[in-house]
């Protein structure tokens, strides 16, 4: 009987032990005993799938990592310490010395520090391309030696939205890897894999916990793919320990009905806030005004929970912002229960100039909300009275 995602991201659960508990158990264990000497030869010598080393593999790690391939449509994955590690590794895996990688100029922070400063160490080149790029654009910046296209969409902050179907398409003619980073949107909100991505990576530390409780991260996609990121993480050691595993496994069984609040609660801030005259303007992937909304409308099933905003007065009226907020919390972090307000320009991207900013749209006002699962108007109510006073 095939089930629907969402379900499976409930019942997917490890084998009952003799306890016969209901939710499913910790294994807070680093390694697995073998019966007998013949027994360890045989999974050592991959003649079998039993757990060695929680390095490698863990029955929890393996659970979490098992509902991620159930929602996202993937054929196999594997399950980091963080974010950052997912993306790291999926890059060392798969990419050598004389590769290229083409991505997008707006993509998170520590990816460019990791494909702008240390991939050069390993004769790895880059280039970047704007996320308005058409699709003879994309094709112009693919070389001989292209290997993989990364990309983010929505992307972090700046809420543009990319192409999936275009770009993978063009993926796909050029034999290129697409990698996309899918933690804006999540895989209840879109699916990169129906559009051709080979691979996905999420930070699970946001939405995928959505309690701000733990770090963690996981690439899913095409078997052979996953099994050379498999033997990368295994042998340099970015695992996710079990007691995350657990923590993100019981987050999962509630993410479909958490994206739709979040989703709900952010569409009715953003419309809201659109006409405020303190705003010079909001950006939210499924307004109206949005400039891609029908690329988002068309592989998004909601707009997500994050919307973004630019005050008219600038860098100190930005800072002023945060200052007057009284509920919403002050915080690096994103994809919580709470209401969390950030200043990209003063923060996260205070390292940038001035015009590697403005490329990426991060304007000196510019406000990002992640939204909570609070009431609505409360969360309105802040944001409010923290604008009449700026
Ligand atoms: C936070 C974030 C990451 C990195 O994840 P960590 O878990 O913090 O390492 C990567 N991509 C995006 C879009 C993010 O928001």
């Amino acid at each position: 009987m095939s089930q629907h995602p969402q379900t499976n991201a409930i019942r997917i659960q490890t084998e009952r032990t003799n306890e016969m508990e209901h939710s499913t158990p910790m294994f807070l264990t680093s390694s697995f005993c073998f019966d007998n000497a013949e027994d360890m030869r045989a999974a050592f010598a991959d003649e079998s799938d039993d757990n060695i080393y929680s390095r490698f593999s863990n029955p929890g790690v393996q659970e979490f990592i098992d509902k991620m391939c159930a929602l996202e449509g993937a054929e196999a994955g594997f399950a980091t310490a963080s974010g950052m590690s997912a993306v790291f590794g999926s890059f060392m895996a798969l990419l050598k010395q004389g590769d290229h990688l083409l991505s997008c100029n707006a993509i998170f922070g520590s990816t460019h520090t990791v494909i702008a400063k240390y991939l050069p160490k390993f004769g790895i080149s880059h280039s970047y391309i704007s996320a308005d790029a058409n699709e003879a654009a994309w094709e112009a910046a693919i070389r001989p030696e292209t290997k993989m296209i990364y990309l983010e969409t929505p992307t972090n902050p700046g809420l543009d939205v990319l192409d999936l179907d275009m770009i993978g398409r063009v993926a796909k003619k050029h034999s290129v890897i697409l990698n996309v980073d899918n933690c804006f949107a999540t895989p209840l909100n879109q699916q990169p894999i129906a559009f051709g991505a080979d691979l996905v990576v999420h930070s699970a530390t946001k939405w995928l916990d959505g309690q701000g409780r733990v770090l963690g991260g996981v690439i899913v996609g095409k078997k052979e793919l996953i099994k050379e990121i498999y033997l990368f993480c295994r042998s340099t050691g970015p695992s996710l320990s079990p007691f995350n595993a657990w923590v993100l496994s019981k987050s999962l069984e509630t993410l479909d009905v958490r994206m739709e609040r979040h989703s709900a609660n952010a569409l009715f801030i953003a419309e809201s806030l659109e006409k405020h005259p303190k705003i010079a303007s909001l950006r939210y992937p499924f307004l109206a005004s949005h400039p891609q909304v029908a690329i988002a409308k068309k592989q998004m099933k909601n707009g997500g929970g994050v919307v973004c905003f630019d005050l008219a007065g600038g860098l100190e009226s930005g800072r002023r912002f945060l200052n007057n907020l009284q509920m919403l919390s002050v915080t690096a972090n994103l994809g919580d229960t709470r209401s969390i307000a950030s200043h990209p320009a003063s923060t996260t991207h205070a390292k940038l100039t001035e015009e590697e900013r403005q490329l990426v749209n991060i304007t000196p006002g510019l406000i990002r909300i992640s939204v909570g699962l609070e009431h609505k108007e409360d969360i309105l109510n802040d944001i409010l009275q923290a604008l009449e006073k700026n």
